[in-house]
């Protein structure tokens, strides 16, 4: 697959771990420019947490986020121009009071770009960019389809010529049929655009036709991580394996992790899956599993394949 290892980490090292509510604990990971990864988990796992934060939209509890090597704090106005989000529901996140050119308009001033008429230009160029035509600015969001929005959505989060995008459910808000050509037009974005994407979902079959890596977040920690393909083929997790066998047998809930998923608040103990986990012995309701690695570049937090369970 493409370029992991290209460039020094572009996100590194997130490890906030001190409580209050601890939505995301001990989480560790970081993106290659241009890489795509994909975070999964079912609500309530934390993946927009942790999306958030890496978009210092929330500060880290404990820890730190880098971007190219120096904190966002570093150069706040900056890190803003680089880091951008799309977010699930292009309904909501757009202000419906607005036309899309002030839409798109607002982060040209806030990032003082150009002149009035370079602005209006580059509101064009984006909607050509996103596959609007360019007669779209003058209409409000509530006279665009879903789809259209979030064309609109993404056009927004370009504006700035961002180098770090989150992508939040970007397509679970839009019908089946509109989801694949969203994907597609985020796929060439991404190439022509040399973009870096953490693309949050809880569709597994997407995220490892399009992205890179995939880690899986489960109440707030990350369980296992590693090449999509790896995952796919060779899930060492046993929540990763209760989702793929999810998605393969076509049912929602995963059968072995059936069960209500328990509170980020206050997690078991030990290995936070242990209640719903098939595999779960003596050892994992009292430690906490270590990261470790497991071939194929994927780390698992799992006794399995630490010593074992008992
Ligand atoms: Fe299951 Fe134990 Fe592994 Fe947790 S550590 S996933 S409970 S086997
Ligand atoms: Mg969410």
């Amino acid at each position: 697959s493409r370029h992991y290892a290209t460039k020094p980490s572009v996100l590194g090292r997130l490890l906030p771990n001190q409580p209050v509510v601890r939505a995301v604990q001990d989480v560790s990971l970081s993106i290659a420019r241009t890489e795509i990864l994909g975070l999964v988990g079912e609500s309530g796992s934390g993946k927009s947490t942790l999306g958030r934060v890496a978009l210092a939209l929330e500060p880290p509890t404990a820890g730190t986020v880098l971007f190219n090597g120096a904190p966002p704090a570093a150069d706040l106005p900056g890190f803003r121009r680089r880091a951008q989000m799309v977010f699930q529901d292009p309904q909501s996140s757009l202000n419906r009071s607005l036309t899309i050119e002030r839409i798109l308009e607002s982060p040209l001033v806030v990032h003082r770009f150009g002149n009035a008429a370079a602005r209006r230009a580059r509101i064009a160029q984006l909607l050509e960019t996103v596959g609007l035509r360019a007669d779209m600015m003058r209409r409000y969001p509530h006279e665009l389809s879903g789809g259209q929005r979030q064309r609109v959505g993404i056009a927004r989060a370009l504006a700035i010529e961002p180098a770090f995008i989150v992508l939040d459910e970007p397509t679970s808000a839009l019908d089946v049929s509109i989801q694949a050509q969203v994907v597609n037009l985020l796929v060439e974005l991404q190439q022509r655009l040399s973009l870096t994407y953490l693309f949050i979902s809880h569709d597994l079959r997407l995220v490892r036709w399009l992205c890179d890596r995939i880690a899986v977040m489960y109440l707030g920690r990350i369980v296992e991580i590693g090449p999509a393909e790896a995952l796919w083929n060779a899930p060492r997790h046993p929540y990763t394996k209760a989702l793929l066998t999810a998605v393969t047998a076509e049912t929602l809930v995963p059968p072995e992790a059936a069960g209500d998923v328990p509170s980020p608040i206050r997690p078991p103990p030990g290995c936070a899956f242990h209640p719903r986990c098939p595999a779960a012995g003596p050892r994992c309701s009292r430690d906490a599993p270590r990261d470790v690695a497991a071939g194929d570049g994927v780390m698992v937090a799992c006794h399995l394949h630490d010593g074992g369970v008992a």
